[in-house]
């Protein structure tokens, strides 16, 4: 089988097994052999690694990830996908196609059963529709992991990048740096895939840190206040976290931490760092 890295190859196999692009699962496949290659570069994977591959179409970045891990394991929600990827991975004795849904696969048992609880590398050209419940899932899982290279809608991918101050700020960008230092490494136009996504798109690569930056007394806790934060962005922080009903404070409370924070009572969620959302979140938990 051909490499499928381009436009040709590509329509060869979907007219082959007359395959139709179904919409609901954000499938736009990538036909550009650069982008790729700057995927499998950045993500930094070794004959060493264990790769999880996240949605893998009809196998283009499988065959670059089999040819320079150790394993692959891909998993594909789509069945019509199925029989195309076993004839178009069948020169590799290296990769495992699993056909479910990536938020209902044990990622951990995974990591176990494969690489004997070791680190993991994910690789992936993510369907844009679930790009946060999957980022979520993984960190939040403590599924064993070294790192997340993967093309995101590049919105998405900004949205983890950035800090406080800038309209893109959110609980996405708190969490993701919480777990990992995000990196954007590639820009990618919507002519690099087929069909073409009606948005730009980024990929990313999320460096894992063994220890998180900052030290909480309740992980959970943080996060609630976080999203308490966020899910009135026009609300003071003050009013935010009072209004939320799961943080089990008092105005009073919150009106003192601040205080203590030496931070104004009409400060907004968006302008605070991680550090101070921790500091916060331990304040509160006291
Ligand atoms: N990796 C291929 C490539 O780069 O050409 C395809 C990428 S395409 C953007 C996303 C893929 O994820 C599609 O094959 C789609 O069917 C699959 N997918 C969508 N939702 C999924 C889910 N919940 N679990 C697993 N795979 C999913």
């Amino acid at each position: 089988m051909a490499t499928l890295g381009n436009p040709t190859n590509t329509i060869a196999v979907l007219q082959k097994y007359n395959f139709n692009f179904q919409k609901k699962y954000g499938q736009n496949f990538l036909i550009d052999t650069h982008v790729l290659e700057k995927i499998i570069r950045e993500s930094g994977i070794t004959k060493d690694d264990l790769v999880l591959e996240i949605g893998p179409g009809i196998g283009t970045m499988t065959q670059y990830l089999a040819e320079n891990a150790r394993e692959v394991v891909a998993v594909e929600i789509d069945k019509n996908l199925i029989p195309i990827l076993s004839d178009t991975l069948s020169a590799y004795d290296n990769v495992t196609v699993i056909n479910e849904d990536i938020l209902k696969v044990d990622i951990n048992k995974i990591a176990e059963e494969k690489n004997n609880g070791k680190s993991i590398k994910v690789v992936a050209n993510l369907p844009y529709y679930i790009t946060t419940p999957i980022i979520m899932g993984l960190f939040e899982s403590h599924v064993p992991l070294e790192s997340i290279t993967i093309m995101v809608q590049k919105e998405v991918a900004d949205r983890m990048q950035v800090g406080p101050g800038t309209k893109d700020y959110g609980a996405l960008s708190l969490a993701v740096q919480y777990y990992a230092k995000p990196e954007i490494v590639a820009n990618v136009p919507p002519n690099c895939f087929m069909p073409r996504p009606n948005v730009g798109s980024a990929v990313i690569k999320l460096s894992r840190y063994e220890k998180p930056p900052v030290q909480v007394k309740d992980e959970a806790y943080l996060f609630a206040i976080i999203r308490a934060s966020f899910n009135q962005r026009r609300k003071t922080l003050l009013n935010g976290l009072t209004n939320a009903g799961n943080l089990n404070v008092t105005k009073e409370q919150i009106l003192e931490a601040l205080e203590k924070m030496k931070l104004s009572p009409s400060i907004r969620g968006e302008t605070l760092t991680l550090e101070q959302f921790a500091q916060l979140s331990n304040l509160l938990k006291e």
